[in-house]
């Protein structure tokens, strides 16, 4: 099966999905648009939750890398404990901005 053919029917079926955040995206990358990187991260967790078919929830994979800006996620990238950096670490990164 060619590629082709393979994006042909994937649109097809994703245009019968549930209209849930992420649906547009993916249907505009499937017709050849260039997407963003926001709506691309959408469009992936919606194809990858196949549209929602069963509710637009948590996907409950927290130890996927885009877990945390997943539309639906209880937990947000943002929730996440923020890094804590050492007064060497700090100055180092400073000096680098100064170069
Ligand atoms: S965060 Fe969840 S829905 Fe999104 S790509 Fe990862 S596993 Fe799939």
């Amino acid at each position: 099966m060619s590629a082709a053919i393979h994006q042909y029917n994937f649109l097809d079926h994703v245009r019968t999905w549930g209209a849930h955040r992420g649906q547009r995206e993916l249907i505009a990358h499937l017709e050849g648009k260039e997407l963003s990187r926001a709506e691309s991260m959408i469009a992936m967790c919606y194809g990858c939750c196949a549209g929602y078919t069963d509710g637009a929830k948590d996907c409950l994979v927290p130890n996927c890398p885009m877990y945390g800006f997943m539309p639906y996620a209880e937990k947000k990238q943002s929730d996440r404990p923020k890094r804590v950096l050492s007064p060497e670490h700090l100055a180092k990164m400073a000096a680098a901005r100064r170069k």
